[in-house]
């Protein structure tokens, strides 16, 4: 076969292959988007689960009408420039190919306007080249992206897609998670046209009320605060008792969620090493560090990051937690009265 290069279209539908999984992943790159674009209140509207229609409004800085066709090209960014950048990246997103990728997969348009800008303009890519049609509309400041008819041209994806009942539970996990990342972002989620979750905007970004809301009263009621700090690595959140309940289990890295490997791990020795328990309870945990002392670009979709001093920092997760973990035990909380489940 003669070698040729792939319609943009293609070539972006490959690239969905690694990022977009299903309904959730697209809510997470976009939600992730408006708060990179300093939003502080994001509405999120998901019809029939996601499959549907998956709608994201934001507050945050727009698109200038002249950049809304970079915006839906693959490699374009606003949030790097060069690989020094990268070493250093503050922001969530970095890849430039989250909305190239998901237009190329669904029906989708973005409708953007900056405070700057007097009109409004939405934007779509159409055809296998994905050219970019601009028009005017109206919109407050602010952008939506409307995504609908999600893998409608990619049957092989589309069959992976389950019950709307099953897909709106991902998304709707993925927004709690997303919702202790940030607790100044005012968030809601709708499906169906029902209001589902409604996260009010908090200043302090240790307060337990967020946490409640996502994790529950009896989360709010039993967890331990936990604080601690070393050379330029802090760690702070809360934890769970042994013998209570195993959920959430969430951890950031400098307001990143992640499922990441070495502090999952460091978390358990903690747990274990305190109570010569393996049951893990509930946490969430947050690790905040100098951006340069860790590597987010291990993973597609960043759940892994690779920490320079990988030793130390999971020695020093292990020493915090251990702290908070240590006292509860000997009182055996539960060895009477078991906790109800909730
Ligand atoms: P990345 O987030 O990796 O830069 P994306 O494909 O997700 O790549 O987005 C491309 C660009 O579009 C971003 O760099 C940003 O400039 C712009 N953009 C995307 N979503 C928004 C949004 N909600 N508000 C403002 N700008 C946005
Ligand atoms: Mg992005």
């Amino acid at each position: 076969m003669a070698i040729e290069i792939l319609p943009a279209r293609l070539a972006n539908q490959i690239a969905a292959g690694e990022v977009v999984e299903r309904p959730a992943s697209v809510v997470k790159e976009l939600v992730e988007n408006s708060i990179d674009a300093g939003a502080n209140r994001i509405q999120i509207e998901i019809e029939r689960g996601g499959h549907k229609l998956i709608r994201i409004r934001d507050n945050g800085s727009g698109i200038n009408k002249d950049e809304l066709a970079l915006a839906l090209s693959r490699h374009a960014t606003s949030k790097l420039k060069n690989l020094d950048d990268l070493e250093a990246i503050a922001s969530l997103g970095f890849r430039g190919e989250a909305l190239a990728s998901i237009s190329s997969v669904s029906r989708l348009t973005l409708s953007s306007k900056p405070a700057s800008q007097d009109t409004a303009w939405q934007a779509c890519a159409e055809g296998r080249d994905m050219a970019v049609q601009v028009q005017p509309t109206a919109h407050p400041d602010g952008t939506t992206i409307e995504v609908k008819d999600l893998f409608f041209n990619t049957p092989a994806r589309r069959k992976f897609l389950r019950t709307e009942k099953t897909e709106f539970s991902h998304i709707d996990e993925l927004v709690k998670r997303i919702a202790l990342s940030r607790f100044d972002v005012a968030i809601t989620l709708t499906h169906n046209q029902k209001v589902v979750r409604q996260y009010r905007a908090k200043q302090d970004s240790r307060s337990i009320e967020r946490v409640a809301q996502v994790a529950g009263k009896v989360f709010q009621r039993e967890a331990s605060f936990i604080e601690s700090g070393y050379e330029g690595l802090e760690l702070y959140g809360w934890v769970l008792p042994v013998g209570s309940n195993t959920q959430p289990q969430y951890t950031y890295v400098n307001g990143r969620m992640m499922r990441d490997k070495l502090i999952l791990h460091a978390i358990r020795q903690a747990f274990e090493e305190a109570t010569g328990s393996q049951e893990t309870p509930g946490f969430v945990i947050y690790l905040e560090l100098d951006p340069r002392q860790v590597d987010v670009n291990v993973h597609p979709a960043k759940h892994e990051v690779r920490f320079h001093q990988a030793r130390l920092v999971h020695d020093f997760i292990v020493q915090a937690i251990k702290q908070v973990v240590e006292p509860s035990s000997v009182q055996l909380p539960y060895a009477e009265h078991p906790p109800q489940p909730q």
